[in-house]
């Protein structure tokens, strides 16, 4: 499916320079939103995955769907203070500021086999902090997915080694 005409690019948003790609219209037909999920569950059916990790707020979006497609848990990544149970955590860069992920300290059992989805790499500065609260659990990241993928940021650097579904790059 040519999913990049159900995405509506925003100059300048949040902050000059930014080009905001919207998936809010993606997400609003059910057609090409059921066939992202469906290709990000395809995409994870031989991976014996165990749990879904997704960091706030576009990562539940994806995840959710996909999580409940497989018939396996999910699992919040959040800004601190937002979980309310002992959190273990990281901070790291984004593309416009910075930024500190948590995720419960049972969320993931040692050896869980795990895909992680978001919305989009940008840098890959939120995508290698999930890597990191997930491995730092025990769990083994299976594979990563993303709806979008800005290819002239690099985040794809960050990625070396993983396993990695991208549906459109700009
Ligand atoms: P990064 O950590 O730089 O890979 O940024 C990824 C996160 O920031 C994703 O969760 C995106 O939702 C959001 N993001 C960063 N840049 C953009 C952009 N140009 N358009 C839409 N979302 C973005």
């Amino acid at each position: 499916m040519d999913y990049k005409k159900y995405v509506k690019i925003v100059e300048d948003w949040p902050k000059e320079g930014i080009k905001f790609k919207d998936i809010t219209p993606l997400m609003a037909d059910g057609e090409a939103f059921k066939s992202a999920v469906d290709e990000i569950v395809e995409y994870s059916r031989e991976k014996d995955i165990d749990i879904v990790v997704g960091p706030e707020a576009r990562g539940f979006i994806i995840g959710c769907p996909v999580s409940y497609s497989l018939g396996v848990g999910f699992a919040p990544v959040r800004k601190e203070g937002k979980l309310p149970r002992e959190v273990i955590k990281t901070d790291y860069g984004l593309e416009y500021g910075n930024n500190v992920l948590t995720i419960h300290k049972d969320a993931i059992k040692p050896g869980q086999r795990v895909l992680i989805t978001d919305d989009l790499l940008a840098t890959g500065g939120t995508i290698e902090a999930t890597i990191k609260l997930v491995e730092e659990l025990g769990g083994v990241v299976a594979g990563c997915a993303f709806i979008i993928e800005l290819s002239y940021l690099n985040g794809m650097e960050k990625l070396e080694g993983y396993d990695v579904l991208k549906l459109m790059s700009y």
